[in-house]
């Protein structure tokens, strides 16, 4: 399929629903071939069925596991050739308050968000180095990742870190020509939000609206972010057109982080 990045073989973590499954949609719909990774085969192997464009595949890992994630890289590369770009997305937000945060959870919550960021990372490097000038990472963090909320400290610490690990890794590439950026989202209308609805409603006895209504009110332009508007952004930060953008935290956020 033709558009601007055409023959540009993109990988995206996390692709089976919510905001990965958006951020697919958009890059097919610009020409991309994706590999699509994730854990649940049925749902990867719909999406890729229904993505504009053809020659899109899926691999099957847990981004906090090692040798899964080489095995899924080793795989994508063996399909669709060397990768150009890489969306780091999968992501799962736990909350709690501090005291009652277990050891597993804040283990969780920093192996998937953070060290899953960085395992993919540095599987895509070679190939990223070796993509003239259109390498490109596109870290999914959070504005959690850029300010601090109550009962989350343990994945705003991973995203918060996803932010370093970007800014970082963005002076480390930078003369290669691989470009490596965080987009952080708002509250996002995806399956996370709907269980922090849930658990709210749980915890206070507000209505489902209410507690929608509350989430919504962080927001300054009092809106929750789609999924597509995520997407847009990161279409944007694989163009060519964003070649001089590099080590930035973009907030898709109606103004939440500014
Ligand atoms: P979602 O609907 O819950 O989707 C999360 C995706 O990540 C799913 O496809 C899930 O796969 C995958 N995933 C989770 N753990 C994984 C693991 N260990 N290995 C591989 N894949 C894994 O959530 P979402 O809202 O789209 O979130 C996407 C990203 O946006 C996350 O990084 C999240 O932190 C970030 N974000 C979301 C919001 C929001 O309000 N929604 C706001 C800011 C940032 P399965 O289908 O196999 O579970």
């Amino acid at each position: 399929m033709s558009g601007p990045l055409s023959d540009r073989h993109v990988l995206v973590t996390g692709a089976a629903r919510g905001i990965g499954a958006a951020i697919a949609q958009r890059l097919a719909a610009d020409g991309a071939r994706l590999t699509l990774l994730g854990r649940r085969p049925d749902a990867l192997a719909a999406l890729c069925q229904a993505l504009p464009g053809s020659g899109h595949h899926w691999v099957m890992a847990d981004v906090a596991d090692e040798a899964q994630v080489q095995t899924a890289f080793a795989q994508a590369r063996e399909r669709q050739g060397l990768l150009h770009g890489l969306v780091n997305n999968a992501g799962q937000a736990e909350s709690a308050p501090l005291h009652r945060t277990s050891s597993a959870l804040w283990q969780q919550m920093l192996a998937v968000n953070l060290t899953g960021t960085f395992l993919c990372c540095r599987e895509a490097l070679p190939d990223l180095r070796a993509a003239a000038g259109l390498g490109r990472i596109v870290n999914i963090a959070s504005t959690a990742g850029q300010r601090g909320y109550a009962y989350v400290a343990a994945y705003s610490a991973a995203k918060h870190g996803v932010v370093g690990l970007t800014r970082s890794l963005a002076l480390e590439l930078a003369s290669s020509g691989v470009t490596v950026n965080a987009v952080c989202p708002g509250y996002t209308d995806t399956d996370i939000l709907r269980e922090s609805v849930a658990n709210v409603v749980a915890k206070t006895g507000r209505t489902p609206e209410q507690a929608l209504a509350e989430f919504a009110a962080s927001n300054p332009q009092r809106r929750i972010v789609q999924p597509a508007q995520v997407a847009d952004t990161v279409a944007w930060l694989m163009g060519e057109g964003a070649a001089a953008i590099t080590g930035q935290c973009l907030s898709v956020s109606g103004g939440e982080v500014m």
